[in-house]
């Protein structure tokens, strides 16, 4: 019996990003908009490896994962070659994958780099690439099970980045915290959307202390990370408890039924035989290349937080919660520019929208709320036409249907009800339904507190809280003579 619960976790990433910026593949002119297109509608001899055709890059994604190096503190590369990285898989029509290598002479764009997570905690970025994507296959319910399978070339060719990590990650929220910052950082560049389907994904390495690396594939998303990396290391940490050991192995993570399954003993290094591409010139970058893009270089997360502290006076843990997420910051922006109160804005949108949209399990582009809207609810809050408990319902109402305020108010009549003769009414009746409680209520609080209580749940919390108060108090007055 192994004590597992102790036992040290080391997980490296390997990230990949599409250039979503770009209009073109790396290699070809074919138009980098699949995503709406029937499959196998965006292909050309040069993506597809018919023989005699020849790749071209793409200059406009150099520029891009120079940006990105600097970006990551990197050592960018003068001079790097591509390298053909063969393997045979029917997502790769040519049998080989245009790549960069760090081995045998291989030298990738960009080293050695780092990005510090919230605390003191540094991961190391051993290596930035670039390399085109793969096309995309698709299972008949889950690849175990299949009796087919589906290929679409139209992603096949499409520029990414790939980011390898040290393997100095030590726990599934980290690795979620980071990718986080990785995608923040691509926003702020605008060089890759998180938005869009399968954008970024990522593979994993784990090991447990006592274990062999495994490495986990087909993460499809930056959301599912944190999900497959707990699997697997409650996989691994029972197998060891077991007294198991943890072999080498690819794995796959199943997304539907959320566990990992073993799709093959892990390739060696020796197993892709990479070789220079010898299509490809050498691509060198100058000195005065890698000062230009400095100089273009735009608003960093990092610069972003310290402005929205100084330029609206929000607090410094808002403030990080909305650049992790550019498209949440800018409509904070957006909405505080029209409020008089951003620090309470910040608070409702990093407290109240942010959960709505976590349980809703929503990105915030396809909630249906406009910032006008949330600062109009908010100063019905402050004039008093509504409470603040209200304002909570009513905010998840405009997510939910995209109405203005005004209009879910009137038809819910989410008004705060003060209108005295009609919360009289209704005070008698709650007086002549609980007398014991009135009776009480003459020398315990504890009964008023009941009493009125009583009133705010037959308005469904809309009555006037403090009117609420007066008027029962008053009424207890009466009944006391
Ligand atoms: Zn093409
Ligand atoms: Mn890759």
């Amino acid at each position: 019996m192994v004590e597992t619960t102790e036992l040290k976790v080391k997980i490296g990433l390997e990230v990949h990003c599409q250039l979503t910026n770009l209009k073109s593949k790396l290699f070809c002119s074919c138009s980098s908009d699949y995503r709406q297109s029937p499959p196998n509608t965006h292909v050309c001899p040069v993506c597809m490896g018919t023989p005699g055709s020849l790749p071209v890059l793409n200059r406009k994604a150099v520029e891009d994962a120079i940006l990105i190096a600097l970006a990551l503190n990197m050592q960018i590369s003068n001079k790097t070659i591509f390298y053909r990285k063969n393997y045979f898989y029917p997502d790769m029509p040519k049998n080989f994958q245009i790549s960069q290598y760090d081995r045998a002479g291989g030298i990738p764009i960009a080293k050695n780099g780092s990005k510090k997570l919230d605390g003191e905690k540094i991961v190391h970025i051993s290596r930035l690439q670039i390399e085109e994507d793969p096309g995309k296959i698709s299972y008949e319910g889950t690849i175990e099970t299949s009796k087919s399978a589906f290929v679409d070339y139209n992603r096949a060719g499409i520029a990414l980045v790939e980011i390898v990590t040290d393997p100095d990650i030590n726990s599934p929220k980290e690795a979620r915290i980071f990718l986080q910052k990785i995608r923040s950082i691509m926003e702020h560049l605008g060089v890759s959307s998180g938005e869009l389907e399968g954008s970024m994904r990522c593979d994993a390495n784990i090991s447990i202390q006592g274990g062999t690396r495994v490495e986990v594939k087909n993460i499809s998303s930056f959301k599912e990370v944190e999900r497959a990396l707990n699997f697997e290391i409650t996989r691994q940490k029972s197998l060891l408890r077991t007294g198991h050991r943890i072999g080498q192995e690819t794995r796959h993570w199943d997304e539907a039924r959320r566990v990992t399954i073993s799709l093959r003993v892990k390739e060696e290094e020796e197993d892709y035989r990479y070789f220079p591409e010898a299509d490809l010139v050498p691509l060198t970058i100058s000195e005065e290349e890698i000062e230009r893009q400095k100089n273009s270089m735009p608003e960093l997360p990092e610069g972003h937080m310290q402005r929205l502290m100084t330029q609206y006076d929000i607090s410094r843990q808002n403030a990080m919660t909305l650049i992790d997420n550019k498209a949440l910051a800018e409509f904070f922006e957006e909405s505080a520019d029209n409020y008089s109160h951003p620090d309470l804005l910040g608070n409702w949108i990093v407290g109240d929208l942010l959960s709505y949209l976590y349980e809703m399990d929503i990105e915030l582009k396809d909630a249906k709320l406009m910032p006008r809207d949330l600062v109009k609810m908010l100063e019905l809050i402050d004039d008093g036409t509504i409470s603040g408990k209200i304002g909570k319902e009513l905010l998840k109402e405009m997510l939910i249907t995209g109405k203005s305020p005004d209009e879910i108010i009137n038809q819910k009549e989410m008004r705060r009800i003060s209108d005295r003769e009609y919360l009289n009414q209704l005070t008698e009746e709650i007086f002549s339904s609980h007398p014991q409680a009135v009776k009480d209520a003459i020398k315990d609080p504890k009964a008023v507190r009941f009493l009125v209580g009583q009133l705010m749940k037959k308005t469904s919390g809309k009555a006037d809280p403090q009117l609420a108060n007066s008027i029962v108090n008053e009424k207890l007055k009466t009944s006391k003579t």
